[in-house]
């Protein structure tokens, strides 16, 4: 994976472009992990080899598998960077395309990049806090947490 920073005043922007091969959440991961990344939101296009999507089942709380096992356009992948107990957790929502034109989506578990996936990431001056929401099941953000951490972070940066 390449990467530019690209300056555009307060925020930051990133340009990420995978190659063939590249598995997306593992590199968008330890992208945020290297970058330490607190808060981002990220679009991309390009087309994937392969990918498991996920449908999150009330019932049992967890994801349903949807294996797709063919090569599609990524015709839209929407998602954010947020901490979850401290470290940088990436959540990512897809709409793919086959050869026939149909598109099928979900949350973004796991993908194999065929030739390309650019990505533009922007990282928000204020944190997003993640939290284990007990009824879910799942990390959602905390806002209140969120603007304690932003508060405290622009603290931090007057002393720097
Ligand atoms: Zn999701």
């Amino acid at each position: 994976m390449n990467s530019k920073r690209v300056n555009n005043g307060a925020e930051q922007r990133f340009i990420l472009v995978f190659e063939t091969g590249e598995e997306v959440i593992a590199g968008l991961s330890a992208f945020a992990l290297e970058h330490k990344l607190d808060a981002a939101s990220f679009t991309a296009i390009g087309a994937f080899h392969d990918a498991r999507l996920g449908f999150f089942d009330w019932q049992t709380k967890e994801y349903q598998p949807i294996p797709i096992t063919e090569q599609v356009e990524v015709l839209s992948l929407l998602g954010n960077v947020a901490l979850d107990r401290g470290k940088p957790m990436v959540h990512a929502h897809v709409v793919l395309g086959k050869a026939d034109g149909s598109a099928h989506g979900g949350h973004l578990l796991e993908a194999h990049v065929r030739p390309t996936l650019e990505v533009t990431l922007v990282e928000s001056p204020a944190a997003l806090i993640r939290r284990f929401d007990r009824e879910t099941g799942l990390a959602l953000i905390d806002l209140d947490a969120s603007a304690s951490a932003r508060s405290n972070a622009s603290v931090s940066d007057k002393m720097n």
